[in-house]
């Protein structure tokens, strides 16, 4: 019998086998009896040893942790946002790709402590990568010189203005939003 299978592609989480057919081989893990990809390349099949692996793409060296990215939100969850990346260290790229914003401890939540929006999408956002774990570039806004460069009123379109160190104001409609800014916002132009 041939054993030569077309490779597929999983992207991370994909489901690739269940346990009882075969074992969780490099850059996979075993998810309650469901094989996964634990990055993004081509799946690799061993029948003599009944092993599921993931190959993972060659990734042109994007960044490196301690780079800075800038570009914008696309969306964002209660403990993440993704950031489409448009500048890389303060020049453009043109390479397609996303990061991962943590917002962990940065949306409030504790005791005594009020809720807050750190960023929202559309806004232009300056973070630093601190992680390549699993493929993904991992970002914060935790500094000073990090965070929102950018935002426009959710209510009018227009650009927000500096309020305070938490706060953006609207002068057109009076709307005021918070998000965690980045020491230099407003500045015109943005300086990636
Ligand atoms: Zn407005």
């Amino acid at each position: 019998m041939k054993e030569r299978k077309k490779t597929p592609l999983a992207f991370p989480g994909d489901r690739l086998a269940v346990s009882e057919e075969f074992l969780p081989g490099p850059h996979t893990y075993d998810s309650s009896g469901q094989i996964r990809a634990l990055r993004a390349g081509s799946v690799v099949k061993d029948m003599k040893s009944m092993e599921i692996s993931v190959q993972p793409f060659a990734e042109p060296e994007l960044t490196r942790v301690d780079d800075w990215v800038t570009g914008q939100v696309e969306g964002s969850q209660a403990n993440s946002a993704n950031v489409h990346v448009f500048f890389l260290n303060g020049k453009p790229t043109y390479k397609d790709f996303s990061g991962m914003l943590s917002l962990r401890g940065l949306s409030g939540g504790g005791r005594g402590e009020r809720r807050t929006t750190p960023v929202k999408p559309g806004d232009i956002v300056r973070c630093r990568v601190f992680s390549l774990v699993n493929g993904i570039i991992h970002l914060t806004i935790d500094e000073p010189d990090m965070g929102v460069v950018a935002a426009l009123c959710g209510n009018c379109g227009r650009p927000l203005l500096k309020g305070s160190a938490t706060k953006l104001k609207c002068d057109e409609c009076g709307n005021v939003e918070e998000r965690k800014i980045a020491r230099d916002f407003g500045n015109t132009p943005i300086e990636p």
